[in-house]
């Protein structure tokens, strides 16, 4: 099979890359410029070269941005959605943030639909974002809960990112009722995500927002700033599931008209912070003192998170914290000696 992967460049995108690839699927990725795309390229061991291509969509925001790029040959079978901007600031939360993540939603399904009749199935990273309701947390959260932040709400920066995953994915949900196309949806709505940082990254000052705290700890902020508070999210999910998802959820029958909630365990900054002590005793003279570590800022009223849908529709199986911070730290400590 034949797959289109947006965001080419992004943490999460590159794990599908590599997913795709070890199912021997051929991957087309959209990145923004030559030079990212060459990265990509480069990135990917020899072997699989073959498989992996890019193609520049400079804007995905942009009318008909995705038009010639899903009219491939051989044609695709399927689409994997990536592409949306996730940062914690924004000048602009409409220019920079709520219509590449909507628009670019919006006009690659309008794109597949009227020039890409061979494509069976479009899996679109969504977000627990766009399941979350604070405050009305219920006592467990799974996919028949919807975000409730308003557009309002979302010109606030501090609210523009969640926004923009729920409007996103109510966008796609709603094109597939007002359309009849040839392919069926299904949606991955990870939680806050760690793992092995991209090989084609430029540099540790561009790795993606989720994967900063464990940087900043393992690069000795948190030592000379102190632990900063867990909240608001206090579930994470490894990089690698949330990939593994992605591939399942392209080619299991029973996925499509699905939103999957992909979600991990629970873990808190003081948790992280006592993983890599634990595990890394080279890095003692770069984290906080073992005190502030007992701290654990975790809620004891807590929300819980119900994940059986995608363990068993998807066969997900999750991996431990620890496991995932391990790699997230091997992975920034190869970067930093140099790849
Ligand atoms: P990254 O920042 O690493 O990836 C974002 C990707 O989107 C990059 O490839 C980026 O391109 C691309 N992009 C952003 N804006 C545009 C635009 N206007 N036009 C074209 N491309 C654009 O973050 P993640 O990998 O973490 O995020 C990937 C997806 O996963 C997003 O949809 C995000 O919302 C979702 N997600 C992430 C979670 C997490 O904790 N990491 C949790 C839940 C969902 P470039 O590199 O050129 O900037």
């Amino acid at each position: 099979g034949k797959v289109l992967l947006t965001g080419g460049t992004g943490f999460v995108a590159s794990h599908v890359l590599d997913c795709l690839l070890d199912h021997g699927f051929e991957v087309v990725v959209t990145v923004r410029s030559q030079e990212k795309g060459q990265r990509i390229t480069k990135s990917v061991d020899e072997t699989l070269g073959k498989q992996v291509s890019f193609v520049v969509v400079e804007d995905i925001a942009k009318e008909g941005a995705f038009d010639e790029v899903v009219n491939s040959d051989p044609p695709f079978d399927y689409v994997v959605h990536t592409a949306s901007p996730y940062r914690l600031h924004w000048e602009d939360p409409v220019k920079d943030c709520l219509d590449p993540a909507i628009k670019g939603t919006t006009g690659i399904l309008q794109s597949i639909h009227a020039y890409a009749p061979t494509v069976k199935r479009v899996v679109i990273t969504s977000s627990s974002a766009a399941i979350l309701r604070p405050p009305n947390h219920p006592k467990v959260y799974d996919e028949s809960s919807w975000s409730d932040v308003t557009w309002e709400q979302a010109m606030d920066p501090k609210h523009t990112y969640r926004a923009s995953k729920k409007f996103a994915e109510k966008s796609a949900w709603s094109f597939l009722t007002t359309h009849t196309p040839s392919f069926t949806l299904a949606t991955i709505n990870n939680s806050y995500t760690f793992g092995p940082i991209p090989r084609s990254l430029a540099s540790l000052g561009a790795l993606n927002t989720s994967n900063h705290r464990i940087r900043d700890l393992v690069q000795g902020r948190m030592l000379r700033a102190g632990i900063p508070p867990t909240a608001p999210v206090f579930t994470y999910v490894d990089v690698r599931d949330v990939a593994l998802a992605h591939v399942r959820a392209l080619t299991v029958p029973d996925a499509g008209g699905k939103r999957f909630y992909v979600v991990g365990g629970f873990f808190s900054n003081p948790r992280l912070v006592g993983i890599v002590r634990r595990r890394f005793p080279a890095l003692e003279d770069r984290l906080p003192p073992k005190e502030e570590e007992e701290k654990d800022d975790f809620p004891e009223d807590y929300w819980g998170f119900d994940n059986s849908r995608s363990r068993e529709v998807l066969g997900v199986e999750y991996r431990g914290l620890e496991e995932s911070v391990v790699a997230t730290v091997e992975s920034i400590l190869r970067f930093e000696g140099g790849g």
